[in-house]
């Protein structure tokens, strides 16, 4: 990918001590759920006590809409702090969840990449910034998690994710051209990993919208467990119109109907996820 090439050899600075995850949505795919992952793994997580940090970076916005978040409290987002004219904390807002926040985003950000040109470090300004987040934390304001809500395309927002994050989680959909694309993606991580981000690793694959009653689903799923292996998730997310029912009241579905199957899938995914983490950390 040019963009890797082009921005590897500049400097990397050593992350702080004691950062929190950050684990970036990422498939080039539109319409895969990722942007509903990072809201409902954010609160489910956030539920099980995380103090949880997502930020949004697709200029569409559908994280900070979905989570309740009006245009009025955007006045300063993820593109001020890309763009250097805010610091990562100055953009947060709460969400109506507990322990929940969002750095939210606007249309602005579509025109960071060709704002930023050919500037030194432009593929390192969400790492920094997220570095720098850690710098001023206090007991009380400190994050667990962060997770990078991408947008759908391989460009220099996506290229910012992987260069900030641990680790990749992959929301796949269980229809037919699910693997299609998949191993670009893979190897735009293996990319960034030679380049800009050694540390970057895939956490996990989920997949999102499997219907049990489809051929076409079971078949999907039993390629990709085939393909990837462990790498997929136990959990799968099950198609679920309260799921899609939930952002149009700016609520994540947990908030929304906590009994409904959706909910219950996220649930099991975070503590999934974190077991995934303690296994990582035991290594
Ligand atoms: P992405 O962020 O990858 O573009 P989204 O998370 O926005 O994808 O999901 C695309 C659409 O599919 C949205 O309308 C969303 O509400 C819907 N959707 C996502 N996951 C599910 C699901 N498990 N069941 C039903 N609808 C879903
Ligand atoms: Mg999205």
């Amino acid at each position: 990918m040019d963009i890797i090439d082009q921005v590897y050899q500049e400097d990397r600075a050593p992350k702080a001590p004691g950062h929190p995850r950050i684990l970036a949505l990422a498939n080039q795919k539109g319409g895969v759920g990722k942007t509903t992952t990072a809201i409902n793994l954010g609160t489910a997580l956030a539920a099980i006590g995380e103090r949880v940090l997502i930020v949004d970076l697709d200029p569409q916005g559908n994280a900070s809409t979905g989570l309740g978040i009006d245009r009025r409290n955007r006045s300063c987002s993820t593109y001020d702090v890309l763009i250097g004219e805010a610091g990562l904390r100055e953009s947060v807002v709460p969400t109506a969840v507990p322990r929940l926040h969002i750095a939210p985003s606007t249309m602005d950000l579509s025109g960071l990449e060709l704002e930023l040109g050919t500037t030194p470090g432009r593929a390192f300004r969400l790492r920094d910034a997220i570095a720098a987040l850690n710098t001023n934390a206090t007991p009380d304001n400190d994050y667990t998690y962060v997770l990078i809500d991408c947008p759908p395309s391989l460009n220099l927002l996506t290229v910012n994710a992987m260069a900030a994050s641990d680790a990749i989680l992959v929301p796949l959909q269980c229809e037919f051209f699910a693997l299609e694309g998949l191993s670009q993606l893979l190897q735009t991580v293996e990319q960034v990993k030679s380049t800009l981000n050694p540390n970057l690793s895939i956490h996990g694959i989920v997949l999102t919208m499997f219907d049990s009653r489809n051929n076409l689903s079971n078949q999907v799923v039993a390629d990709v467990r085939q393909f990837m292996g462990s790498k997929v998730y136990n959990t799968m997310i099950p198609r679920n119109v309260r799921i899609s029912e939930a952002p149009s009241y700016g609520k994540p579905v947990l908030v929304y109907d906590l009994k409904c199957v959706g909910s219950e899938a996220y649930l099991k995914l975070a503590t999934e996820v974190i077991q995934r983490e303690r296994e990582l950390r035991a290594h």
